[in-house]
């Protein structure tokens, strides 16, 4: 049969802990943390004293009635035994002699000789969870209060001062509006209802504004004000409970009339305080079906998405009909423009309380400007959401069957980019043979870039591969060496989105035959399947009135 749970005030009580082993100490301490004072008794001289009182003999029988407070007539308030079970004769004379003198007692290891167990405790502040099984299991307990840990918000034990605080204001209130009211009761000679001068003297304080109801008595103001916390309590999201303040709550209650959606239904964290977010997400490198769940799921809830024409249009016909969809206008010599404007629709979002999802291609911090945008929203103060995409880097070579590393051959990948900063070629690295490299934003000037490569003293005849829109239907693979890159692509035209990979690896699963020069592969077959997740309504096409499209 569980027991049941309480939470005891051990301020200044004596707690008698009987043994000398490293758990005597440890009970000794933890009873001290909570303001107890711990007399520890037993022939040791390993037990460290500090403010734990040690007495240094063995325990008898009279010390129950001894060594508690004068109060109580001497009974200690409680009893520990952290005695080894060899003394079980002792421990079960201890554990009898308690129970008659109805003093609580904890035998370790021994339930049976326990008239308490205790518990495994989670606390942060005054914030304290415990977990029993009863007796069942001591592990199994720890690990669970371990993993309901976990989903606590970290910073639970500001809430829990964030809500005691409210509450105490709260209170105080009341009493200051009480003394008033007695007051104007005395002047006016009635017994139940507050005067208009009660209500304007209510109102000068940020509080009272929040639930002021004209001709209400003060019982029923008392009851909404509870009521109201307690719906903030209720339905805030948890984790920002701790940076409320009265200021934010009477804005807040203003604005979405809890107490009415309290008699309709429950609101959802979203519908009773809507603060912005912003959530910066990578999309992957072109099919669907490399979105990551945690994408699709922005991609659904998103009020406002912001993308650019990077984001693969497969990914963005799952917006769902209705949601704003904002297209950078990045166009050649308009870049910078196009990301400052494409920032300010998303801080206004954020401003309005909107939910704003910046879809970015692939990984968002791989050669995306990822790092910037958080910075920016950051700066002003909505501090992104960030999730991983599959970046093209790696996706396309696993597209083209090229195993980015390899055992024998490649040991290490490089992901650079193959255009500097004002477009000039950026750093070459040095050859390295067992090295996969992988260049994006390369292919605009991949003459140049197989020319310093030479200079840098690459091997030409290694092999590489263009790969462009990767994982879309129409992919397209070039496979070559280094000597015939800019032919076989001047050859093939562009088609972009694209890369270049080069290394050894190239030759791994796929190769040339003797004397190709280059070969060309359409399309990804083999690699997407088509997208068939249920995902309630089927994907439609999200509204041309909706999109801001580059001109
Ligand atoms: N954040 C992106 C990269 C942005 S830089 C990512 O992680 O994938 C843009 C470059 O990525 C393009 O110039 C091109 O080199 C490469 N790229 C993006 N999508 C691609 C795709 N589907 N196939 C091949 N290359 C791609």
């Amino acid at each position: 049969m569980p027991g049941l749970l309480t939470s005891q005030n051990i301020t200044n009580k004596v707690s008698l802990i009987i043994g000398t082993s490293p758990l005597t100490r440890i009970r000794a301490l933890k009873l001290l943390d909570l303001g107890a004072k711990p007399i520890i008794i037993g022939s040791t001289s390993h037990i460290a004293s500090g403010k734990i009182q040690h007495i240094d003999r063995p325990f008898e029988l009279e010390d129950l009635t001894q060594l508690g407070r004068s109060e109580v007539n001497k009974v200690v308030d409680n009893v520990f035994v952290t005695l080894s079970v060899s003394y079980i004769n002792v421990i079960e004379t201890i554990s009898h002699e308690c129970e008659r003198l109805r003093i609580p007692i904890n035998v370790a290891d021994n339930p049976q000789l326990c008239t308490f167990t205790l518990l495994s405790t989670h606390t942060d502040g005054d914030f304290q969870f415990g977990v029993s099984t009863s007796g069942k299991g001591c592990r199994l307990a720890n690990r669970l209060r371990r993993e309901m840990a976990n989903v606590l918000p970290v910073n639970i034990g500001e809430i829990c001062n964030k809500v005691g605080d409210l509450r105490e204001r709260l209170y105080e209130e009341d009493i200051k509006d009480l003394k008033k009211e007695v007051d104007a009761q005395d002047g006016l000679q009635h017994h139940d209802e507050i005067g208009q001068e009660d209500d304007d003297a209510i109102q000068s304080s940020t509080l009272n504004t929040l639930i002021i109801e004209n001709n209400e008595t003060f019982q029923q103001k008392k009851r909404q004000r509870i009521r109201w916390l307690s719906q903030v309590v209720e339905y805030y999201p948890l984790s920002k409970l701790s940076s409320i303040s009265i200021n934010d709550l009477t804005k807040e209650y203003k604005k979405s009339d809890l107490q009415d959606k309290n008699q309709k239904e429950p609101a959802s964290d979203n519908t009773v305080i809507k603060k912005g977010k912003i959530s910066l997400i990578g999309s992957g490198p072109g099919s669907e079906e490399f979105l990551t769940t945690a994408a699709l799921t922005a991609i659904l809830t998103a009020d406002l998405i912001l993308a650019d024409k990077l984001v693969p249009s497969a990914v963005l016909n799952l917006v769902p009909r209705g949601t704003e969809v904002f297209i950078a206008k990045k166009f050649p010599g308009n870049a910078e423009r196009a990301q400052e404007e494409l920032l300010e629709r998303g801080l206004e979002g954020c401003k309005r309380g909107l939910y704003v999802v910046r879809l970015k291609q692939g990984d968002p911090y791989i050669f995306g400007r990822g790092a910037e945008e958080y910075l920016f929203f950051q700066k002003h103060g909505f501090t992104p959401d960030v999730a991983p995409g599959i970046t093209s880097a790696l996706c396309a070579p696993l597209a083209a069957r090229i195993p980015a590393t390899h055992r024998d051959v490649a040991d290490q990948v490089l992901i650079c980019t193959g255009t500097g900063r004002k477009g000039v070629l950026p750093n070459i690295p040095e050859w390295v043979e067992t090295r996969t490299t992988v260049f994006l934003m390369a292919l605009h000037r991949i003459g140049d870039l197989v020319a310093a490569l030479e200079t840098k003293g690459w091997n030409l005849d290694v092999p590489c591969a263009v790969i462009e829109r990767a994982s879309c239907p129409d992919q397209r693979i070039i496979r070559t060496t280094l000597k015939d890159l800019v032919a076989a692509f001047e050859s093939a035209g562009s088609r972009p989105p694209g890369l270049l990979v080069t290394g050894y690896a190239c030759n791994v699963i796929e190769k040339l035959s003797d004397g190709e020069k280059w070969r060309i592969e359409e399309g990804a077959s083999g690699l997407v399947v088509k997208f068939t997740v249920a995902i309630g309504e089927p994907p439609v096409r999200f509204r041309a009135g909706a999109i801001f499209i580059p001109k």
